[in-house]
């Protein structure tokens, strides 16, 4: 077990390391639900107040999506997690889960849906929807039609805005 603290909201967490998969990068905080690096194991503290184990595994087996650099943008990685997740352009009124850091404001507050189904014990099935966005969704070059739902499969290509996402398995 490691005991770090949530950079995001400061609750101590233990983290049963041999619990986590290998390849991961982070993983979700249970309090605030914010992305912690897993880099921040390796950075232990001894303080153990208010602490939350982490002992689930199923928190780590969906799919994730990485966000290309562009001049508008920095590369940016958001693990998927189980049920809806909202992508869209990070601002305070977003109530996006999932913040993408840029200044491509053709990119919706709420741009798409990505739900997160478990199929199996250990397969998750990620279907993408556009959330009704101004400027649309590419989903591999194709424009998603309104209520239009696909299924995702490993390195398909999503274009929000002027910005490129990629879903990996
Ligand atoms: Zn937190």
């Amino acid at each position: 077990m490691i005991s770090i603290k949530c950079p995001h909201c400061h609750v101590g967490l233990k983290v049963d390391e041999r619990k986590l998969p290998p390849n991961i990068s982070s993983f979700k905080c249970p309090k605030c639900k914010e992305a912690i690096p897993i880099s921040l194991l390796y950075n232990q503290t001894e303080d153990d107040n208010d602490t939350i184990v982490i002992t689930s595994r199923k928190l780590f087996t969906a799919g994730k999506i990485t966000v290309s650099s562009d001049e508008n943008t920095p590369e940016q990685t958001f693990k998927l997690f189980e049920g809806i997740n909202i992508i869209g352009r990070k601002s305070q009124a977003s109530k996006a889960t999932i913040g993408v850091i840029t200044t491509d404001k053709s990119m919706s507050r709420e741009h798409i849906i990505i739900e997160v189904k478990k199929e199996t014990k250990e397969n998750y099935k990620h279907y993408l929807s556009d959330n009704n966005s101004k400027n649309h969704t590419l989903y591999n070059g194709n424009y998603l039609e309104n209520g239009e739902v696909v299924v995702l499969n490993d390195n398909d290509e999503i274009i929000i805005g002027r910005t490129i996402l990629r879903f990996n398995e």
